[in-house]
């Protein structure tokens, strides 16, 4: 599959503005500096999908605070589905034994995903730990699992923008949409 040049055309129709997504972002940023007040936080980030609203709520926390990045990808499933087998690209640069850990991500699908991560990064023993997702797609939940914060629940759809991809592609979108279907049957 190959993005229009105008990767705007392969989107149906805009979820969350630009504008909308700054706003939710900054609140949570202030309920997370209220709840952490005292404590210095570790922001985990999951590569890639997480990496703009990683760098925009660190930046929106007035706590001294770490961050530490890993990448996982999903075994099998398709281009729009994941599988819920997830290896590890790329671990934690540091430990977080003792520490209160905040798991960064962009979207809660299956909750396989998160449900891994969550069991990995417990046996490392940290003082705490919460997610913090941008997205909660709760209509197809598999695991259930606590959302500490979310930004915004969303209907049953596959969106792509800031940080979500189709094929790698549309990452760079300022705005969450919903891509045509045209641009991933083709
Ligand atoms: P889960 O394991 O919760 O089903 O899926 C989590 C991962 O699947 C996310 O981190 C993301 O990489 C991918 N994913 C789930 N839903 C969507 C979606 O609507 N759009 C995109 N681009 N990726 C999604």
């Amino acid at each position: 599959m190959k993005a229009s040049q105008d990767m705007k055309a392969d989107v149906a129709e805009v979820l969350l503005t630009e504008e909308q997504i700054a706003a939710r972002v900054a609140e949570l940023g202030r309920q997370i500096s209220a709840d952490y007040a005292g404590h210095e936080v570790t922001l985990v980030s999951v590569l890639k999908g997480s990496l703009p609203f990683m760098a925009d709520l660190m930046r929106r926390i007035d706590l001294p605070l770490r961050i530490d990045l890993m990448e996982v990808s999903s075994y099998g499933g398709t281009a729009t589905e994941s599988s819920g087998l997830v290896r590890i690209l790329k671990d934690l640069s540091a430990p977080i034994d003792g520490r209160d850990v905040l798991l960064v991500e962009d979207i809660i699908d299956t909750g396989l995903t998160l449900n891994y991560l969550l069991r990995y990064l417990k046996g490392k023993n940290p003082r705490s730990i919460k997610v913090c997702a941008l997205l909660d797609k709760p209509a197809r939940r598999l695991v259930e699992i606590p959302l500490g914060y979310v930004g915004f629940e969303i209907p049953d759809a596959f969106v792509v923008g800031y940080g979500l991809d189709f094929g790698e592609v549309y990452r760079n979108l300022r705005f969450v949409g919903v891509l045509r279907p045209a641009a991933y049957e083709s």
